[in-house]
């Protein structure tokens, strides 16, 4: 049922459906605010939207809740699903001079055999330190390769930590500040000191499936319409002070995997496929239609390039921000790898990771299979993006055969590659000096995206922290 809109209700648009997107919708429409969603993709949710992989739907990208999570685990009791957690105590494998070895307590910890008894006092006396630091600021002025260095000493940083940082950041570690590490640090402490003293991760049952699906429900109750294949190709003030905002309807939608997600997650209702207004517009095809607010999530460089009317400098700023992709292959197998829900890898591989999901979710969600992620993050001109799913998949396989000797490649239900040339925006020294404004220059317009977390890694609870913190009176 839509709202009654009061007479301070305005008609406001969102560009891009991931969960800043579905957050910020949700909360404007509680407040009586007449909302529409563009999403260029066809379906809802951005990085954690879902695919089918075999016979089941699940997270394109892999994701766990944390306890500490306050904000993704309100947004999702939110929406209904409250009693729909499961909370599981995880297992980390280390994969380093070929051995896969575990790494999930403080004995094993110490019985670590790569490292000598000093360098692991250091390792873990950092870290220890890291949790302490309360200003991350200063942290911000010096690379992580010194900072780390300086702690922990050449020797560690060479065994550990610079192959785990180019893990997450591919060769870009080089130019990353130290606040990067610090954020991943306090985020790990947060995950073991709520209360627990364990590693527990948690999720929903069903996966982001279920939540998205709940939240597109809850959005149609409040009357929030959502556009799917719709990109914003551009966003223009008029001299009334309202916004138009051009929209193509984005290429992609014939791919059925992405149909049947979107078929899948979102009852039908919710989603409309036109725009209702047309009028003169960039590209043909195109339609349009004038709102009084416009708020985009979408990355910083995309939101430079569909807002012209920006001033050169704010163009700048935000096409200044650059970001990491990923490349990140599901693969759907009959039997188990490892009981590691995380196993780091220090050898090099083509991947940066091993994310066993089914080491932390019940089997049964994935018809008794197990479900791997096999990660790799790098810049967005790598070149794995031009690689083909098979030369991908290949490539993949036959690594997992060598640090895996159970593992054979005929136990594979679906092997699928996910590729995102901008997941996060990179930590650079002096970062937060950067970071795009909320409001921009021009009037109406409003910036909020992941580029505006300054001492967090990317997550969904820092995603939806930033829509809950969105200032409601600028609307
Ligand atoms: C591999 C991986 C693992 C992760 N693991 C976890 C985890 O374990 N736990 C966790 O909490 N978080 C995890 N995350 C992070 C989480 O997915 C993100 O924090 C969150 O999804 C970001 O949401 P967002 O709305 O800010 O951005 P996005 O999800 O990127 O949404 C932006 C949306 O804007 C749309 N868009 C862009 N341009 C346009 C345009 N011109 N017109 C219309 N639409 C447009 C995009 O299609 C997209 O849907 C992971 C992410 C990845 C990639």
């Amino acid at each position: 049922m839509k709202e009654a809109l009061n007479s301070s209700a305005k008609k406001v648009a969102i560009v891009g459906s991931g969960f800043l997107g579905l957050t910020l919708a949700l909360r404007l429409s509680q407040k009586g605010h007449n909302v529409t969603v563009y999403e260029s993709s066809p379906e809802i949710g951005g990085l954690a939207s879902v695919w089918k992989i075999g016979d089941i739907t699940w997270d394109r990208h892999y994701h766990v809740v944390l306890l500490s999570d306050h904000y993704t685990r309100k947004i999702i009791e939110e929406v209904g699903l409250k009693d729909e957690f499961e909370w599981v105590e995880t297992k980390t494998g280390f994969y380093t001079d070929g051995e896969l070895v575990s790494m999930s307590n403080t004995f094993e910890f110490l019985t670590f055999k790569p490292l000598d008894l000093i360098s692991k006092f250091r390792l873990g006396a950092t870290i220890f330190y890291a949790s302490k630091v309360k200003n991350w600021r200063k942290l911000e002025k010096v690379t992580v390769e010194q900072w780390l260095t300086k702690l922990s000493g050449k020797k560690t940083f060479d065994k550990m930590w610079r192959p785990l940082l180019k893990a997450k950041l591919g060769e870009a570690y080089q130019e990353t500040c130290a606040a990067f590490i610090w954020a991943t640090i306090q985020r790990m402490y947060a995950a073991r000191n709520s209360g627990l003293k364990k590693e527990m991760f948690g999720y929903v049952r069903g996966g982001y499936a279920s939540v998205l699906r709940r939240f597109a429900e809850v959005l149609e109750e409040k009357g929030v319409e959502i556009r799917l294949n719709s990109r914003v190709a551009k966003i223009e003030s008029l001299k009334d002070g309202r916004v138009r905002v051009f929209n193509s309807e984005s290429a992609g939608k014939s791919l059925p995997e992405k149909q049947f997600a979107v078929e899948q997650i979102g009852s039908a209702k919710s989603f409309r496929k036109q725009p209702v207004e047309t009028s003169a517009a960039p590209e043909s095809n195109d339609s349009s239609e004038t709102f009084d607010k416009v708020i985009l999530t979408c990355p910083s460089n995309i939101a430079a390039k569909i807002l012209p009317q920006l001033s050169d400098d704010e163009k700048k700023r935000l096409a200044k921000i650059r970001y990491l992709g990923i490349v990140c292959a599901s693969v759907l197998t009959k039997k188990p790898i490892s009981h590691y829900y995380v196993t780091n890898i220090t050898d090099e591989t083509p991947f940066t990771g091993v994310i066993e999901l089914s080491a932390l979710v019940d089997k049964k969600e994935f018809g008794g299979n197990s479900l791997i992620y096999l990660p790799k993050y790098v810049a967005p001109d790598h070149e794995i993006f031009d690689m083909s799913d098979e030369q991908i998949e290949e490539h993949f396989l036959s690594s997992l055969e060598k640090m895996y000797s159970h593992f054979d490649r005929n136990d594979v239900l679906e092997f699928k590659i996910s590729r995102v040339r901008q997941v996060f925006p990179l930590l650079t020294i002096d970062y937060s000096k950067g970071v795009p404004d909320t409001e921009t220059s021009i009037e109406n317009v409003f910036i909020v995206n992941s580029s505006q977390i300054v001492n967090g890694t990317l997550n969904i609870n820092e995603t939806v922290q930033l829509a809950e913190k969105f200032p409601m009176e600028l609307i």
